[in-house]
């Protein structure tokens, strides 16, 4: 066989359904899929365009990163510690600042962080989202994208839920792209009407898309449910709105009806420990989630509710918050961790047919990390060190359909000092106006 790509010598954890792990292995790509792997040595007869030598490295499924709003880059770390923040601060600066320009900008900016730490698929929700979904292709990423719906007038649709045409015009452009899988977003349960709702999933099913949607996420929102439906959760399932295509991020205020509920209807959960934490709200039950069967991936959320757009920096506190909730040291192996930034994510966003794991046949997408580095060394357990020791700078290669995005840390697809020039003069251009909406609330 003549493959385009053979990576020799890597330790290789394939994440599939036989936690099969080569130490080290070898894997090679043809036609961007991956073609074969397994111990070393690799198969004599076996030919390679590009041979890289990947002693040292640790090579994993590229990060599935499943709930994201990318273009906020712009406002990373803006009106921090306070409270009602997203009604207070975050609709009333986006209105004020939110573009086309500056989606594209921002955009651009958070896929080179996200790619240089190993992230080669990203679920986002926002606005202008066809500037996100070009973006995402010239980075060479993988991505399900949903414009985002809300009951009143957003940056890009003047008029009460004008998401909603947006979206179908958006989705009429990028529908059939082989890595973008364009889609609808409404906001939440309390920022989108309830016939809207409806109308919304009656189109995703149509089209055969996906829905990203923030669910039980906030106080307010589980207490105005609660008195209606006995909670946001069974609210939405009145509506018919559970089914497998729902990505519901956060799912924080559920107890265990909820989650059964969850189940049975096959809904996928985005699960945001970060985020989460910084808004002061309680820990997700996602252990509990994934007890019940419920496909649960790992998510930074956006650079203004997680700061970090790395994987690494929720891979270790996702179990370590789970351990703290259930009270037990036991609780959620870093194998069953590293399975929710991978695979898991994958079969939530409805790619696992293609990506999330090291398999013949699936498009080939992984990383190679140098493990020889201080904070990675020694080696006792690779699963334990890539969830609690690996940080982003030792992420040295990233492949998407086999094609490197970023090589020796560095993008190849996107020009990072343009992309940091670009930054640049967008925060010149949102500093005073945020400087004055901070002052205000204060
Ligand atoms: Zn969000």
């Amino acid at each position: 066989m003549k493959a385009e790509l053979l990576v020799e010598g890597a330790t290789i954890l394939t994440m599939d359904g036989q936690w099969r792990a080569f130490d080290p292995g070898w894997l090679a790509v043809k036609d961007g899929a991956i073609a074969g792997l397994g111990p070393m040595p690799a198969p004599g007869g076996l030919e390679a365009g590009e041979v890289v030598d990947g002693r040292g490295m640790l090579c994993l499924p590229g990060f599935v990163n499943t709930h994201t709003h990318v273009a906020m880059a712009a406002f990373r770390g803006a009106g921090e510690d306070r409270a009602d923040r997203l009604v207070r601060f975050l609709f009333p600066m986006e209105k004020a600042l939110v573009t086309r320009d500056l989606v594209r900008e921002a955009s651009r900016f958070c896929l080179a962080e996200m790619a240089r730490s190993g992230t080669t698929t990203f679920a986002d929700m926002y606005y202008f989202e066809d500037e996100v979904a070009r973006a995402a292709d010239e980075a060479g990423m993988r991505a399900v994208l949903g414009e985002t719906i809300v009951d009143f007038p957003s940056p890009d649709a003047p008029e009460a839920h004008g998401g909603l045409a947006y979206a179908e015009g958006f989705i009429a452009q990028w529908q059939g792209h082989e890595r973008i899988t364009p889609c609808f977003a409404p906001h939440a349960t309390y920022t989108v009407d309830p016939d809207v709702l409806v109308a919304i999933h009656g189109r995703a099913e149509a089209l055969g898309l996906p829905v990203l949607i923030h669910l039980a996420e906030t106080e307010k929102e589980a207490a105005r449910f609660k008195v209606s439906h006995g909670s946001a959760v069974r609210y939405l399932d009145s509506l018919g709105l559970l089914d497998p295509r729902l990505v519901a991020a956060h799912v924080v205020y559920v107890d265990a009806e909820d989650i059964a509920l969850l189940a049975r209807r096959g809904v996928a959960v985005a699960h945001c420990p970060a985020s989460n934490a910084k808004s002061g709200r309680p820990i997700a039950p996602a252990y509990r989630m994934r007890e019940a069967g419920i496909r649960l991936g790992l998510a930074t959320d956006g650079p203004v509710s997680g700061n970090g757009m790395d994987m690494e920096g929720i891979l270790g506190l996702y179990p370590k918050l789970q351990k703290v909730l259930e009270g037990r040291r036991e609780v959620l192996s870093s194998r069953e961790a590293l399975r929710a930034a991978t695979l898991g994510g994958a079969e939530a966003l409805g790619l696992a047919e293609k990506t999330g794991s090291l398999e013949p046949g699936k498009r080939a997408d992984f990383l190679l990390a140098d493990a020889t580095d201080f904070n990675m060394q020694p080696v006792y357990d690779w699963y334990a060190t890539a969830v609690y020791a690996m940080r982003p700078h030792n992420v040295r290669q990233v492949y998407v359909d086999g094609r490197a995005i970023v090589r020796d840390g560095r993008m190849t697809t996107i020009d990072e000092a343009q992309a940091l020039a670009g930054m640049a003069g967008i925060a010149d251009r949102c500093r005073d106006q945020i400087a004055r909406l901070m002052r205000e609330i204060q």
